[in-house]
């Protein structure tokens, strides 16, 4: 007899409301859905499937992994401070740039009108995969920061980097 029981088939994934956004567009890009897919109005069921099936082959940690470095690639992408080791582990990550496109979109079509997302769902960890474009990695800046212009006060030392280091949520 063992002395601990461990559950054979632990739920891979509960509900499709307990993943964020990115996770459902990292599932959905695993997943058998056609990179054209064109959704089916609001009631569109197939997405949940994809989702469901994307997790299933991922697994709930691996989906969440991958969901973390999109969410950190995108928020560097959207200042256009993508480094050339960045970009180069996000293509081999998601090598169809046309593909990711897609499960973002329906990833959030799937948001608007199917399943909602819980709170829980939203703590998802901001990854950047790669030396951080602005702190080279220490997690960190140094700088003169103002704490009350008014006053001319201001204080010289180290902050957490804005970019990587910023509240660490989606
Ligand atoms: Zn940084």
């Amino acid at each position: 007899m063992p002395a601990t029981l461990v559950a054979p088939h632990a739920p891979i994934v509960a509900l499709v409301e307990e993943l964020s956004s990115w996770e459902r567009a990292v599932a959905l890009y695993a997943s058998d859905m056609p990179t054209a897919y064109r959704s089916q109005g609001r009631e569109d069921s197939n997405l949940l499937g994809w989702i469901k099936q994307g997790v299933a082959r991922l697994g709930r940690d691996e989906t969440r992994r991958q969901a973390s470095y999109l969410a950190g690639y995108r928020r560097v992408w959207l200042r256009e401070l993508v480094t050339p080791e960045i970009a180069r582990r996000h293509s081999e990550r998601f090598p169809s740039a046309r593909r990711l496109n897609t499960a973002e979109d329906k990833a959030a079509t799937s948001i608007m009108s199917l399943a909602r997302v819980t709170p829980a769902a939203r703590s998802l960890p901001v990854v950047i995969d790669g030396a951080c474009p602005t702190c080279d990695g220490a997690g960190k800046l140094w700088g003169t920061w103002i704490i009350d212009a008014e006053a001319d006060w201001s204080e010289t030392g180290y902050r957490p980097c804005w970019l990587c280091q910023d509240g660490g949520a989606a």
